[in-house]
């Protein structure tokens, strides 16, 4: 995975799992986790790769998720609007995320 991908992905979802909301860290640190990209609709089900399509979440949530599709579900009515929102939200230039993502960090106690 690329890490501009990941940082993107981190600075849209601000920092938390979009699941169950626990702060992740923004690189990889000795004793504390990194999150991962999660497709909210699986690759395997047709789902783009996709900035409308990547969540952010933690190592549990995205092994609970796996290939979920959450069209058969219909679970997780917040992240779709989530993703409905970023899609209709600018891409913010690689300066402006180098410049934000600390401030973020601060914000969540990093
Ligand atoms: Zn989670």
């Amino acid at each position: 995975m690329a890490d501009v991908i990941y940082k993107r992905c981190y600075f849209d979802w601000g920092g938390r799992c979009a699941y169950c909301g626990f702060i992740l860290q923004r690189q990889k640190t000795l004793g504390k986790t990194k999150g991962s990209i999660d497709h909210f609709i699986p690759l395997s089900k047709g789902g783009r790769n996709a900035r409308c399509n990547r969540v952010l979440a933690c190592y549990p949530c995205n092994l609970a998720k796996n290939d979920t599709d959450p069209r058969e579900t219909n679970q997780w009515p917040h992240v779709e609007q989530r993703l409905a929102e970023i899609a209709a939200s600018p891409i913010i230039s690689h300066r402006q995320l180098k410049r934000l993502l600390p401030e973020l960090t601060r914000q969540l106690g990093g």
